[in-house]
């Protein structure tokens, strides 16, 4: 669609994504009727600035479809099994999601997409790619899921050559017709099932990414899932499947070979058949996962062109955003450290495997998990568990069956101080050398707003046992 005067749009659902698009569409000339479930305060307030615009909005009423409607244009968290979208394909309409309409909006000469998806590390990904690529001093921004909106990257004022892109599963669906430069896909583990349907819808979902890539498609050679995704996708003529390794990369991958990050396919010099690009050292923090996130930002770099150097100088650039593997202070050699970002079990195994012996503090919502896996895995590392939050029952049962040795406190609070006690208890248990880690494996919202207000709550308990000792 080029020509949006007298198209029908309908925008579902008002907040972060569909207050823009309706702008948008509208300043282009479209009707734009905007259709939301919700009918509150918060609702009445926005739809009020857009009808100020002469967009018109429903409150009350996502499911109907509006009479004479020529798209709709959804928000990514919108479930595909609504009412509305049902509506909408009988009618044989397209629906776009905000990455779509971003990609559609774009102009001609638009910088290329290197664009990220799996169930962890995105973000640290996208904003280790970002650096490498400011290293080598081309103009780009982490956009997507995190940062600039990809409405704004595509459309504002800023140009740029090159753009990170972190996409999700949710957006990625809603993403028919994207065509990324190169894709990564990191990783892949039961996550927002509900949403999707099943493990083949999100699996499907998060392949999306790579249809249509030009120059490559990056997978996880320990994630077979991934790989089978590239096999799968229909990409242009030339396009090549990289994998990343924490081990020793074959020829057309990247991986680690005596505390260096090497790549093995994109080799500059043909006299040689290895490219050094960083230590491991230069990587923040050193943990394997976040090792893994390095090497599949630096292959996407280095499917853009960006030398050795500018992996190695970006690497040292980038700094971890706050609550995921965050080093907190060190109390009588007990090192305390911030994962509160680790909400599902993926990510908790991954950041316990970065550790020794840990006295884990864990607990929250599970969101129908299963902790069997991840505590079977790790009970070799744990001096003690402390656990809060509503569900810490089914992670005292797993640890229970699989690591009866390992002696657990339950903190049966939810009131503010809880932290601080499942912090005091930590520390009892702890011995000098021990990590105290915070890896809930859970969402937070049973006793906090989010889990950035999660990781803080255990910073501040932290500071309280530092000041005491
Ligand atoms: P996302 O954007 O996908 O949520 P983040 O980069 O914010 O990912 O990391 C979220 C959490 O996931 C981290 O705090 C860490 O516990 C875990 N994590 C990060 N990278 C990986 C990885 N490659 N594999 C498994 N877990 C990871």
């Amino acid at each position: 669609v080029t020509d949006w005067q007298g198209k029908n749009v309908t925008v579902a659902g008002l907040g972060v994504s569909g207050i823009p698009a309706a702008k948008v569409l509208h300043a282009r000339g479209a009707n734009v009727t905007v259709v939301n479930d919700g009918d509150d305060a918060r609702a009445r307030e926005q739809a009020a600035e857009l009808e100020a615009l002469g967009i018109a909005v429903r409150l009350g009423d996502g499911a109907t479809l509006p009479e004479g409607t020529d798209l709709v244009v959804t928000a990514p968290g919108w479930k595909p099994d609504k009412p509305l979208f049902a509506a909408a394909r009988a009618a044989g309409l397209e629906i776009w999601g905000d990455v779509e309409l971003a990609w559609r909006l774009r102009g001609p000469d638009a910088a290329p997409w290197l664009a990220v998806t799996g169930t962890n590390g995105k973000t640290t990904t996208v904003q280790m790619l970002a650096s490498i690529l400011k290293a080598a001093g081309l103009r780009t921004a982490a956009v997507g899921n995190i940062g600039v909106s990809l409405l704004d990257a595509v459309l504002g004022d800023e140009r740029y050559d090159v753009l990170a892109v972190e996409l999700s599963s949710y957006q990625l669906h809603w993403a028919p017709s994207l065509r990324a430069h190169s894709a990564a896909v990191l990783n892949i583990a039961p996550d927002h099932l509900d949403w999707h349907g099943s493990m083949e819808a999100y699996t499907a979902d998060k392949g999306r990414i790579y249809e249509g890539n030009r120059v490559a498609c990056v997978y996880n050679v320990a994630d077979k899932a991934t790989e089978d995704l590239v096999r799968e996708a229909d990409v242009e003529e030339g396009c090549r499947a990289i994998g990343f390794t924490l081990g020793s990369p074959a020829p057309s991958q990247l991986g680690v070979v005596d505390g260096i990050l090497v790549d093995r396919a994109f080799v500059e010099n043909r006299q040689k058949n290895a490219q050094e690009l960083a230590e491991v050292s230069d990587v923040n923090p050193p943990a394997p996962h976040n090792i893994a996130n390095a090497l599949a930002a630096a292959a996407l770099a280095r499917a853009y062109g960006v030398p050795a150097k500018a992996v190695r100088d970006g690497l040292r650039a980038f700094t971890p955003d706050a609550h995921r593997i965050a080093h907190v202070a060190d109390v009588d050699g007990v090192a305390y450290v911030d994962d509160s970002k680790a909400t599902n079990t993926h990510a908790a195994e991954a950041s316990l495997a970065a550790y020794g012996s840990i006295v884990w503090i864990a607990g929250g919502l599970a969101k129908g998990a299963v902790f069997e896996e991840l505590v079977a895995k790790s009970a070799g590392r744990l001096r003690a568990a402390v656990l809060i939050g509503a569900d810490r029952g089914l992670i005292r049962e797993a640890l229970a069956r699989h690591a009866p040795e390992v002696p657990v406190v339950d903190v049966d609070r939810t009131d503010t101080g809880a932290m601080l006690a499942a912090v005091q208890e930590a520390r009892r248990l702890a011995v000098a050398g021990d990590t105290v880690l915070l890896a809930p494996a859970c969402a937070s919202m049973d006793m906090f707003a989010n889990y950035n207000q999660r990781g803080d709550a255990f910073a501040e308990a932290v500071r309280e046992l530092g000041a005491g000792a």
